[in-house]
Parts: structure tokens; C-alpha cells; sequence
């Protein structure tokens, strides 16, 4: 299923990320979306949608852009499962991921358009508001997107 990859990468005896267990059938629909700092190997900021009955997730190496004018790179990586919108805390040396995680921006999520190598998104969050693209930059690799605030419209 969508979490396989995201949980044979954890060992939850040793992590405290959520299992994703508690999804259930009772899949409740929403429009989460979440940008949690990780202060891992290397920082980054994991940019993650609600769809599909996950989070889709970003990696992106540099702070998200705030405003237009700035492209960022973000790097697809495995579905989470959608408890993980609340987590924050320490992933211990040794763990996949080790290092502290923070929420960065949070808030919710209207979606204009969604195809395979476009998804265009109103987002309602602190930092992060109005409308941003997340394009397919096929050239730079197969899970190479851009992340970036639409520029608002001239009246
Ligand atoms: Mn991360």
C-alpha cells in the first residue's frame, strides 16, 4: 500500500513517528497541509499535502519560498501517514531521518488543479499564503519537482 516505503524505512520500537496505524477505514477527508522543519544530516523543510488518504511529501533543501520570485527544488519522497501533520519531536540516532522536527507552517489547503506533473494549491498558512505551483522538473530527475508562490495577480 501507499505507506509500505514510509514504514519498512522506521522501526517504531525505537521512533516516535507515528505507525500510521490508526488509519482504519474510517479515512476522514481533509486538506491538511503541513511544512515541518527537520534538522537532520542534512536540513531541510518537508512540505506535505493531504490526498489520497496520505500526506504527500516534499523535501526541499532550502526555507520555502514565502513569497513569489523564488523557486525552490523539492524532492518527492515517500506518502507519510496523515498523523504525522501533528509531529514534532526527536528522531534518535541511527533512525531513519535522525534529528529534531518542528512544524514550520501549518494550516489547510484548497486545490485548484491536480495532474501528474502539476498540482496548483491555495494555501491558507501563516507563512505560507495564497496560491503556490509544485511543477514536474523532469530534467533535474524523476522525483524533482518546483515549489514556488504564484505571483499575484496586476489588477
Ligand atoms: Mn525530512
Amino acid at each position: 500500500m501507499s505507506l509500505k516505503e514510509y514504514r519498512e524505512k522506521r522501526n517504531f520500537t525505537k521512533t516516535s513517528e507515528p505507525s500510521g496505524k490508526d488509519l482504519g477505514g474510517d479515512k476522514k477527508r481533509g486538506n491538511i497541509f503541513v511544512v515541518q522543519e527537520h534538522h537532520a544530516t542534512h536540513l531541510h523543510w518537508d512540505f506535505r499535502l493531504e490526498m489520497d488518504g496520505v500526506l504527500k511529501s516534499w523535501a526541499i533543501p532550502k526555507e520555502p519560498p514565502k513569497v513569489s520570485g523564488i523557486k525552490r527544488l523539492a524532492v518527492q519522497v515517500e506518502d507519510h501517514p496523515l498523523e504525522y501533520a501533528n509531529f514534532e519531536g526527536e528522531i534518535p540516532e541511527g533512525e531513519y531521518g535522525a534529528g529534531t522536527v518542528t512544524i514550520w507552517d501549518k494550516g489547510t489547503y484548497d486545490l485548484m488543479e491536480r495532474t501528474d506533473d502539476k498540482i496548483l494549491v491555495y494555501l491558507h498558512g501563516k507563512k505560507m499564503k495564497g496560491e503556490y505551483y509544485l511543477l514536474k522538473f523532469k530534467k533535474a530527475g524523476e522525483k524533482n519537482w518546483l515549489l514556488f508562490a504564484k505571483k499575484a495577480s496586476k489588477k
